[in-house]
């Protein structure tokens, strides 16, 4: 794995603030020019990073471009489309008591901001949100996950060059350089993986009273009941989950239906599986490979914790686990109570509709729940009576490529929201512009002392 060496950090980040208050990436051409490179080094250099999303987690090339490439490029195209809008003050009314008067806001970029990336969509993760931080005119650093060493090294070898050096830098590394990295001040902390490290961003921010966007994980569960075409919600399922071979934030983690549901979607599921990737998954070149070793061995360790009843075969030398259907699961049990994170679906039967909102609304907050249901009150009481990062009705997954929508977790699943305007937004500072003329001076007569019986009730 390649590191930056840890004495360079300080510095590094000094250069970037340096660059940042001379006010390099504030004006619009900048921050488009840089825009506009990213998405010709995404372009030109296409075909590298499939090949290193390949070789880090066996991401088929249309797969690459689909969910990480393709996507980036859009969001790109989404920003430079909107940006002059964006950037434009707003104009607010005021108050009668304070006319004559005229108010604005103005969105400011923050500062150097830092971008921290996981591994599952190692390039879409570390430069989706450097599209709102560059939009927004910040100065940036990236560090892209070490468990996808191909990407990152990619990342770092190319992202500075492409782009102005001056305002946007890469660290590699693992946990010494991320925590040296957190020894500085960043004007705002950028970071997707897990609650566990997220809680270590949130205490090393706090020493520097550092803005936060935290993009965490969770059990995200999909619900079906008898209402649907049962063959469609379970392609769309099996879709969701299996995409990158289960390491997806927002895949359905598990399923819950009544036992006569879950009886006729199982098999269904099963043809989903087979009419997606083939019966020898192992040999599919569309099919996934999981991260690492310790990865691999917890997944693997999920077996034992149900009845497989489609799936199951596994390979440690090559890391794979074939798309697996779990039932007979205890609502207790360790694949029920982490975020699988990888290719098993358990099948968790309820009693009805309460028994399925009841065991949402009692876990942690998940960054999604997907209802495949035609009923309109069975809709409405998961809008209601349920708290996820978002809610999508018939299909999974797809909430996140539309940029109107805002993507985030709540809860447990994180804090924060980006894509389109709101990743321009959590990089910018909305500064509110208050102007009042000395003259007419109504202030006197109406908020100041001498404080009379007329001004109660103004
Ligand atoms: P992770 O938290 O282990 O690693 C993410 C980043 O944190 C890496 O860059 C890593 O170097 C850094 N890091 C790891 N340990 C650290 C430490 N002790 N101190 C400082 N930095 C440290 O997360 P992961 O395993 O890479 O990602 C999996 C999790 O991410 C899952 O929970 C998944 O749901 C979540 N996720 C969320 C989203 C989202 O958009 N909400 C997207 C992808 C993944």
């Amino acid at each position: 794995m390649r590191a930056t060496s840890i004495t360079r950090i300080p510095g590094i980040v000094q250069g970037l603030r340096h660059s940042y208050n001379r006010g390099v990436t504030r004006p619009e051409a900048w921050r488009r020019e840089q825009l506009l490179r990213l998405r010709k080094l995404l372009q030109d250099r296409g075909a590298d990073f499939e090949r290193a999303l390949f070789d880090d987690l066996g991401k088929s090339g249309t797969e690459s471009q689909l969910t990480e490439i393709g996507f980036l490029i859009s969001e790109i195209d989404h920003a430079l489309a909107h940006l002059s809008k964006w950037m434009r003050p707003r104009r607010v009314s005021v108050p009668l008591a304070v006319l004559p008067a005229s108010a604005r806001i103005i969105p400011e970029p923050l500062g150097v901001v830092l971008v921290i990336a996981p591994w599952n969509y190692p390039l879409m993760l570390a430069l989706s949100p450097l599209i709102g931080a560059l939009a927004a005119g910040n100065a940036a650093v990236v560090k892209p996950s070490e468990l996808a060493p191909a990407t990152s090294a990619l990342i770092g070898r190319t992202l500075a060059d492409a782009l102005d050096p001056r305002a946007v830098a890469v660290i590699e590394g693992a946990v010494p350089e991320t925590t040296a990295l957190l020894e500085e001040r960043f004007d705002h902390i950028f970071y997707t993986g897990s609650g566990r490290v997220g809680r270590i961003i949130a205490r090393a921010a706090a020493e520097h009273l550092t803005p936060i966007t935290l993009e965490l994980g969770g059990k995200s569960p999909a619900y079906v009941d008898d209402t649907v075409p049962l063959a469609e919600t379970a392609r769309r399922i099996a879709w969701g989950k299996f995409i990158n071979a289960g390491q997806t934030c927002v895949a359905p983690d598990y399923v819950l239906g009544t036992a006569k549901v879950l009886r006729e979607l199982a098999p269904l599921l099963e043809d989903a599986i087979r009419d997606l990737y083939g019966t020898a998954t192992d040999r599919n070149p569309d099919y996934g490979r999981i991260v690492d070793d310790a990865q691999f061995s917890r997944l693997v360790g999920y077996l034992d914790d149900g009845v497989v009843v489609a799936g199951g075969r596994h390979d440690s030398a090559s890391r794979f686990i074939e798309p697996t259907l779990l039932t007979g699961v205890g609502r207790d049990s360790s694949v029920m109570r982490e975020e699988i994170f990888g290719p098993i679906l358990p099948l968790i039967e309820v009693q009805d509709l309460g028994d399925a909102i009841g065991f949402v609304a009692e876990r942690d907050k998940p960054l999604a729940a997907y209802v495949f249901s035609d009923d309109g009150d069975t809709r409405r009481r998961w809008e209601r009576e349920t708290s996820s990062g978002a809610l999508s009705f018939g299909v999974p997954v797809l909430q996140l490529v539309a940029p109107e929508l805002p993507f985030g977790g709540v809860g447990a699943s994180g804090m924060g929201a980006y894509h389109g305007e709101r990743s321009f937004l959590v990089f910018s500072h909305e500064k509110p512009v208050l102007s009042k003329p000395l003259v007419p001076d109504t202030l006197a007569a109406t908020i100041m002392p001498p404080y009379t019986a007329a001004k109660d009730t103004l």
